[in-house]
């Protein structure tokens, strides 16, 4: 029987940073894997590299590939995405043995692993990097997508879902999407000049630093993340009364907000226990181009940007105007004989239905050994410990099979790979953490999940809060202390957890890292953005509170009414970000508004008269065209109709036929 150190199984994009670190540490490894089993593989063969990454460059490419390629963030292709990684399937094609694994037998200090054609093969360690099985992909590959004037039932919702929606819509489908709750995010919008990323945007360091300030911002669309259940009852509460308060004032303030004309989309995840994390595990995000966004980034070279993939998938722009509706899964019933559909009384027939299910990794069987006796492996996400060290199994990993919210899974692959290599090679780090290894993973459940039984979700993570966990358990990531300037400090608070970040020193330092993070850093301003909204939140705060303090002081209202307001505050702090969601991206004129508000706290009237202005004021700000809330705002978007009548145009004449030829047609 052949023997080896580290056997790969599955070769693909996320095993591609581990061979890296494998290669530099001189470890010696094998790679079994299936030819062409990538979805990747399967669309490239049936034509269908036909949209772009809903993940931009910064976070879909590695870390030691973007080092060398400094450039501009934007949106890659599938095409561009492919070919990546056709370039390093070439590098390491020699390497690997064209197979399928059926079988790992887990042992004490090793596994036996049998291949369908017959070969077996000892390890002493094993990684797991195979992908996932969905049905979603096989519609992605085989859906007719050229269909006109149909209706289409789309059972589930995600980025592959409204991928299937942006081709669906040009042919005047009628689209149904069932959908549970879901969190639509802008790809990209405008500060000025300066185009911001989903990715890039979000600050998940001021998480660890500032929670408070985190939860409030991250917050800024009410949008709440989770429903409590009542089983802590003074705590759910407490929830549910934030959770009103913020539908309450959303409607009234926040009415062209996406999550407030379409409530049934804000129901988020039910929980036992509140979070401890601001973003749980479990959240479905889809990412789509604003319509105005991309009337900006590719109005002016139509007809070749949508050859090259650039659809137009704002699906809040979609359901606005009514070219999909989107109705509660939980409450509709599907007929597949009749094909109906039927949802709060009304009954739709339909010609497709395309289904979709929860992503479940393409595991061969595994057994191990559990009280003497030979036991088969059952795979839940949360039993292993960051997605990739399984509690019940011995040296063997998983890489790959956790999913980002938002931002590309390079982020996460990449920092897999790195606790992988680490396992691998670092025999103290590896007992420090499988002596620990339930510990360890009841507190990152307990951190990241809001149920105590798992869901088929689980495995989607906040890419940024999960880079940064694996980065502290290897003690990469940054700290506050090694910080030598203010821009360092900003870089540690503001820079989002890319990858990139936990390599610029360090055992896994990459030369030419730290230059790149600051290119990232200087191409987004410094990432002001994020301070200014963190500021703008908090000097609403501290108005409210000095208000308070100015009519206290004039004897106006007593020690009991000033208390009042600062326990408000603290419980209820949430409600600021309503003034600063409706003044951005006017954040200039607020601060200049908050100068001019201190003089006037000195009179109880004046001070009294300091939030009806800046009432006024935001208002006035807010009918300005070029106000915007950061994501979903539905403010705008009736303006580009004549737009999406070019665009349907356009793509009907370039795309269709196209689209005709792929599916066999003619
Ligand atoms: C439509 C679509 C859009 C996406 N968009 C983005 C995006 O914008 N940004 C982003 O970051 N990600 C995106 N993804 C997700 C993700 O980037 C890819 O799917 C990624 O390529 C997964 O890499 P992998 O290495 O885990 O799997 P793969 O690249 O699929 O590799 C798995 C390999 O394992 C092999 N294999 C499977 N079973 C066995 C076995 N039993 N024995 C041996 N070999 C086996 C297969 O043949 C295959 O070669 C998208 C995915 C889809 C479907």
């Amino acid at each position: 029987m052949k023997e080896t150190d580290v056997l790969l199984v599955g070769f693909g994009f996320s095993a591609i940073p581990l061979l890296r670190e494998l290669d530099l540490s001189g470890v010696n490894y094998t790679i079994i894997s299936e030819k062409d089993g990538s979805i990747w593989a399967s669309l490239a063969r049936s034509g269908g590299l036909d949209f772009d990454l809903v993940s931009s460059y910064y976070t879909s490419f590695y870390t030691f590939d973007l080092v060398d390629d400094f450039s501009q963030d934007h949106y890659p292709t599938a095409r561009e995405f492919y070919d990546m990684h056709l370039r390093y399937y070439r590098k390491y094609q020699d390497r690997i043995t064209v197979d399928r694994v059926t079988l790992i037998e887990n042992k004490t200090d090793h596994s036996i692993v049998h291949t369908k054609s017959g070969d077996r093969l000892k390890a002493k360690h094993v990684v797991i990097s195979t992908a996932f099985r969905r049905r979603m992909n096989d519609a992605l590959v085989t859906f007719d997508c050229s269909i006109r004037n149909k209706t289409v039932v789309i059972d589930s919702i995600g980025d592959s879902a409204n991928l299937l929606i942006s081709k669906l819509v040009t042919g005047d489908n009628r689209i149904i999407c069932l959908q549970n709750g879901f969190l639509p995010l802008d790809k990209l919008f405008y500060i000025g000049d300066t185009a911001y990323s989903l990715d890039q945007l979000e600050a998940h360091q001021t998480a660890r630093s500032f929670p408070r300030l985190y939860g409030a911002v991250i917050n800024f669309n009410f949008v709440p993340m989770t429903k409590v259940l009542p089983n802590l009852k003074p705590i759910a509460a407490y929830m549910a009364l934030v959770r009103w308060i913020q539908h309450v004032m959303g409607r009234i303030f926040t009415p062209e907000n996406f999550h407030v004309r379409f409530a049934d989309t804000r129901r988020g995840i039910e929980a036992d226990r509140p979070p401890k994390a601001h973003v749980p595990n479990g959240i479905i995000a889809i990412k789509y181009w604003p319509i105005d966004a991309y009337v900006r980034q590719f109005s002016e070279d139509l007809p070749e940007r949508i050859k090259q993939g650039f659809l137009l998938n704002d699906l809040v722009y979609f359901v606005s105007e009514g070219l999909v509706a989107l109705w509660e899964k939980d409450k509709t019933k599907v007929d597949e004989i009749g094909k109906t559909v039927e949802c709060n009384g009304e009954s739709v027939h339909y010609d497709y239905l395309i289904q979709g299910d929860a992503e479940v990794p393409r595991l061969p069987r595994i057994t191990y050994e559990k009280a003497g006796r030979t036991v088969d492996y059952e795979y839940v996400y949360r039993e292993n410990y960051l997605g990739v060290i399984p509690s019940v199994l011995t040296n063997v990993y998983l890489l790959g099979y956790t999913r980002p919210l938002t931002g590309g899974l390079s982020n996460i692959t990449e920092m897999q790979s790195l606790l992988i290599h680490r396992m691998l090679t670092d025999e103290p780090f590896r007992s420090g953490i499988t002596d620990r290894l339930d510990e360890k993973i009841k507190v990152y459940n307990r951190r990241y999940y809001v149920t105590e039984t798992p869901r088929p979700r689980d495995h989607l993570t906040y890419y940024g809060f999960y880079t940064d966990e694996v980065a502290r358990e290897l003690g990469i990531n940054p700290s506050l202390k090694s910080c030598r300037s203010f821009r360092d400090v900003a870089k540690y608070l503001c820079y989002p957890n890319n990858a990139d970040k936990f390599r610029q020193t360090g055992p896994y330092k990459i030369e030419k890292c730290a230059e790149f993070v600051d290119h990232v850093f200087t191409e987004h301003k410094g990432f002001t953005f994020v301070w200014q909204l963190a500021f703008a939140y908090l000097g609403y705060q501290l108005l409210a509170v000095a208000v308070a303090a100015s009519l206290f002081l004039h004897g106006w209202i007593n020690g009991y009414a000033l208390a009042a307001v600062v326990v408000f505050q603290l419980l209820f702090g949430y409600w600021a970000m309503i003034p600063v969601t409706n003044s951005c991206p006017f954040f200039g004129v607020k601060f200049v508004s908050f100068v001019s508000y201190i003089p006037m706290l000195f009179h109880p009237v004046s001070a009294l008269l300091i939030f009806p202005v800046d009432f006024l004021v935001t208002y006035v700000l807010r009918q300005r065209p070029e106000a915007r809330y950061p994501f979903n705002d539905l403010k705008n978007k009736k303006n580009y109709r004549e737009f999406y009548e070019q665009y349907k145009e356009v793509y009907n004449r370039v795309r269709r036929p196209a689209v005709l030829q792929a599916a066999g047609g003619d």
